[in-house]
């Protein structure tokens, strides 16, 4: 069935690919942003569909709008993205959840949040499971972003409880991919973009911090099942690629597959509170959505790789 489907942050990274898919399977896109991290170059190619519609909007102010669904992504989303103006990134998640949750409230509709692996914070737990409460630092650099996810998290299990709203919570483990911000800070954009540009790769700490890397496509497929997945399973359910990798064997990746010539490992102090290890455990995802994500790294960067070439 056609569906009117409404995505904030929908001209960002993921935001982007998931209004292309929704386009492709026949529903009504409408992107609402407002623009600091992502911009219309993301979504330029579907402008010319007439199904889909952009609204420049910041999610912290109510929108009165008709859909039949909501995926809520609006919110910067890398370090330096989140904390350069960290009480506004509190407001996105929060205020623009209350606001979003006050929509899907008055049409008695499915809202679905971007919520992150950054609720776990620096896991004493690995890998980390959905049962885990996680290891967050209230007052630090990062906090911002994760205490106000964590927040949002709670707003949507209240509404649920208290209003009945159909909520679906995915927490959403290191994704990347094309359309990424070259000057994000994110760590495979930063590698691909200094390997690309010749420069050193930038490691922070000792380089043996890991993460688990989800190519954007595979997540999208997550996050379509989970949408249209049994109405009682409201998550929150792990999101990402279960491959871990420190960041040592990443830079030393990148560097061969963008045959750098002159590019060598240079190491940087590491940032306050950077996460010591990641992965997730998608036990949850695989047994109720039957969801598995089928890149490997490799392939993942070599899509990553031909997109920033063509950008630089
Ligand atoms: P992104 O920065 O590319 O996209 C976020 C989008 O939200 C941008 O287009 C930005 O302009 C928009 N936005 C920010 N504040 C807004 C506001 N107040 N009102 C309206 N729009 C606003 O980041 P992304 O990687 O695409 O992340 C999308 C969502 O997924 C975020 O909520 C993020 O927390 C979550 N997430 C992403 C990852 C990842 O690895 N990419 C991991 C965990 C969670
Ligand atoms: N990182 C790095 N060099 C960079 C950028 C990031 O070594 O140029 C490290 C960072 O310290 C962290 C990991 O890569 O340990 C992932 O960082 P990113 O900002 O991509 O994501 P997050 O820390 O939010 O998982």
């Amino acid at each position: 069935m056609k569906k009117r489907i409404l995505v904030t942050g929908g001209a960002g990274f993921l935001g982007s690919h998931l209004c292309e898919r929704l386009l492709k399977e026949g529903h009504e896109v409408i992107c609402v942003d407002n623009f600091f991290t992502g911009n219309k170059q993301n979504v330029f190619h579907l402008l010319k569909n007439p199904y889909f519609e952009i609204i420049r909007h910041d999610v912290c102010f109510p929108l009165y709008l008709e859909v039949d669904e909501i995926y809520n992504l609006a919110c910067p989303a890398s370090p330096i993205h989140y904390q350069h103006d960290p009480v506004q990134t509190v407001k996105t998640s929060v205020h623009g959840a209350i606001n979003m949750l006050g929509l899907a409230k008055r049409l008695n509709i499915k809202i679905f949040q971007a919520s992150t692996s950054e609720v776990y914070g620096d896991p004493a737990v690995h890998p980390q499971k959905e049962s885990y409460f996680g290891n967050v630092n209230p007052i630090g650099i990062r906090s911002c972003y994760d205490e106000s996810k964590r927040c949002a998290e709670t707003l949507f299990f209240d509404y649920n409880r208290q209003f009945s709203i159909p909520i679906k919570v995915a927490r959403i483990f290191n994704t990347y991919g094309p359309r990424m911000h070259p000057n994000d800070g994110r760590v495979v954009s930063n590698f691909i973009v200094q390997a690309l540009k010749e420069e050193d790769l930038t490691v922070y700490g000792d380089g043996t911090q890991t993460r688990s890397f989800c190519y954007v496509d595979d997540l999208i497929d997550g996050f379509i099942l989970f949408m249209n997945s049994d109405l009682n399973l409201l998550g929150p359910i792990n999101l990402g690629n279960p491959v871990e990798f420190t960041m040592i064997e990443l830079a030393e990746m990148v560097l061969k597959m963008t045959k750098s010539k002159k590019s060598k490992i240079t190491f940087k102090d590491l940032p306050q509170d950077d996460p010591k290890q990641r992965k997730p455990d998608i036990t949850q995802a695989k047994n109720h959505l039957n969801w598995n994500p089928k890149i490997k790294l490799e392939e993942g960067l070599e899509k990553t790789i031909k997109y920033f070439k063509n950008l630089l």
